[in-house]
């Protein structure tokens, strides 16, 4: 289990990360959704000892990260956002090194390391160069790395950005194989890419935590919350004797209207209910004429999209992004401009192997 307790990361004034709280339990797939520059891979290096927090802790199976290192390390599997791949060796040389440098003893070494190929299927691979492998064998060599050892804790940095709609769909299967053995953390930018594989989401917005529960919940809340909004003249008492006598409305958010003596109304129905007649009849017969009524379906997307909305700039790429993959091109998702001085690895784009299917 890993417990994130009110975490703080500062880069000079700039807030990357802003009291996060958060806990995750053994045997699930969490999700950690948000814009780009929302905080992901700065939480997630701290998360695994990679870099230091500003302020705050996080405890791996009661360990903490930074006074325990060892202990705590021990139960994570990392694949940074960029891999920490040696593109001169071989695909099973590099996977020994990794072996080596995890401490693994060594009787158990070469049986570790057939593990890790055969559960991302490297096997066809595992003799070649790695700096001759297409991104998506690149990227199965990370989660190798990552799952080497056996950890309990895999955690996976944006794991299919860059790669090809085929290359995703294989690496998101193995991602659930991985799952039967590991609690599995991943990261996105694309809500589509966490809905399908997790069985939890968080999403993170500016370094804050600003929703978290199973997709399902997510889904079901947005599904079922019709909205309606309405603009009322009429005091609140008034309203909410309308209100309450309709059993179609689930819950009345109100505040006061722009215009002295109107209410701005928000009311959440029951899915399949349409009461705009009864509500124009029942307002009118209280004496409180409706100056403005709208009703609106929210999807999951348009929660993301407002919890996250500020960054208009990376809302904009989430469109992008979710345009290109509902068409059948070759998805090119952008890698993540976060101004972070962390430069993005050059893909070279033809770097693809032949005959490697
Ligand atoms: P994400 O992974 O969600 O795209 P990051 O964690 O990479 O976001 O970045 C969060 C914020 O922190 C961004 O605004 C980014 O510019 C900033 N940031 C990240 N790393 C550094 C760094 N080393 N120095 C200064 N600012 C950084
Ligand atoms: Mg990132």
């Amino acid at each position: 289990m890993i417990e994130v307790k009110n975490l703080v990361k500062r880069y000079g004034s700039h807030l990357a990360v802003d009291h996060l709280n958060f806990r995750v339990e053994d045997g699930q797939i969490y999700g950690f959704l948000g814009p780009n520059g929302a905080g992901k891979s700065t939480t997630m290096n701290i998360m695994t000892g990679y870099i230091g927090a500003t302020e705050g802790e996080v405890l791996i199976d009661g360990h903490d990260i930074l006074s325990e290192p060892e202990e705590a390390k021990k139960c994570i599997g990392y694949l940074p956002e960029i891999p920490p791949l040696y593109t001169d060796m071989k695909v099973e040389e590099y996977l020994r090194f990794v072996a080596e440098l995890k401490k693994i003893e060594k009787e158990k070494r070469e049986a570790c390391i057939q593990h890790a190929i055969e559960m991302t299927g490297l096997a066809s691979v595992s003799g070649r160069l790695i700096r001759n492998l297409s991104k998506g064998f690149r990227q199965r060599v990370g989660l190798a790395q990552a799952v080497m050892g056996m950890p309990k804790i895999i955690i996976l940095d944006e794991p299919t950005v860059g790669l090809d709609p085929k290359q995703i769909i294989e690496i998101r299967d193995l991602i659930r194989g991985l799952a039967k053995e590991h609690t599995v953390i991943l990261s996105s930018h694309i809500l589509s890419e966490v809905s399908e594989v997790c069985d939890h989401i968080m999403i993170i917005s500016h370094g804050k935590l600003v929703a978290s529960d199973t997709p399902e919940n997510l889904t079901k809340m947005m599904d079922t919350s019709h909205r309606m909004e309405l603009l009322i003249k009429g005091d609140g008492q008034q309203i909410r004797r309308v209100t309450d006598s309709m059993e179609e409305i689930v819950s009345v958010e109100m505040k006061n209207g722009e215009e002295e003596g109107t209410m701005a109304v928000t009311l959440n129905l029951q899915e399949h209910a349409d009461i705009r007649e009864r509500l124009f009849y029942a307002f009118a017969e209280a004496r409180c004429p409706i100056l403005m009524m709208t009703s609106s379906r929210v999807s999951l997307e348009d929660v993301f999209m407002e919890l996250t909305a500020d960054d208009k700039k990376a809302r904009m790429e989430m469109e992008a992004a979710a345009d290109q993959e509902e068409g059948t091109e070759k998805i090119a998702v952008p890698q993540a401009e976060n101004g972070s001085g962390e430069e993005a690895p050059e893909e070279n784009a033809d770097d693809t192997i032949k005959g490697e299917q």
